[in-house]
């Protein structure tokens, strides 16, 4: 293939900017604040997951002592019932003794009953607690997300532009090029991941690596508008 040597030159411009988009699609894939990103995501669910655990605990807590309540309550009114049986004598003397009995159990009854109530009244006022701070935890939790999100989306931002700048160069530069030159390139970068590097010394500029005396003898000879190509990775060197 043969291509003016100017636009030879240009093609170098064209790996460059090929390079710079290369660098920032890999950033783009690489980007640590996407990982912070997803590591506070992980926080918040982990988070949500302990206030719903904490809200579970509260409300059988609170079902406990209501539950509680109704008992004590429904002995008081036994109690009550059976005072008053007594009180108003009209009961025999078997009945009163009874009575009597029964109310002793009542009694014992509801001091079993309220001791656990105190008990399960303070379990209950430590879970409300553990919910609150579980809240707090999970709120915190979220606006960590929030700023991670936003300093993720900055980057992105940036990279954007960069990609946006150098998308518009590149279409700048195909303009100008010759189409089958351009097919070629993008072939060799497809291939290699670089199209066309400077020759450099002896060096080709797309792999780096040195050429021997025969093929540098071989390109350094070759006509100026003759498209030549490294022995080593493929690309177009440009002399
Ligand atoms: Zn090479």
């Amino acid at each position: 293939m043969k291509a003016d040597p100017s636009a030879q030159r240009r093609l170098l411009d064209l790996a460059a900017v090929d390079g710079e988009l290369a660098r920032a699609e890999h950033r783009r894939r690489t980007l640590p604040e996407q990982a912070a990103v997803e590591e506070a995501e992980r926080r918040v669910r982990a988070a949500a997951d302990a206030v719903v655990v904490a809200q579970t605990s509260l409300s059988d807590l609170d079902r406990d002592v209501a539950k509680l309540d109704r008992e004590v309550e429904q002995v008081r009114t036994r109690e009550t019932r059976d005072r008053q049986l007594l009180d108003n004598g009209s009961v025999t003397a078997k009945q009163a003794a009874d009575l009597t009995h029964e109310l002793g159990s009542l009694e014992r009854r509801r001091a079993v009953l309220e001791d656990e109530q105190l008990e399960v009244m303070e379990r209950q006022e430590a879970a409300g607690i553990d919910l609150r701070h579980e809240t707090e935890a999970h709120d915190a939790a979220r606006t960590a997300l929030e700023d991670a999100v936003e300093r993720r989306d900055g980057v992105l931002g940036d990279i954007g532009t960069t990609e946006a700048r150098r998308g518009e160069e590149r279409t700048a530069l195909l303009a100008e090029l010759p189409a089958d030159l351009v097919e070629l390139y993008d072939r060799l970068r497809a291939k290699s991941g670089v199209g066309a590097g400077e020759l450099t010394g002896n060096r080709c500029g797309a792999c780096r690596l040195e050429m021997d005396r025969s093929e540098l003898r071989d390109i350094q000879g070759a006509a100026p508008d003759e498209v030549v190509r490294c022995e080593n990775c493929g690309a177009i060197v440009v002399r």
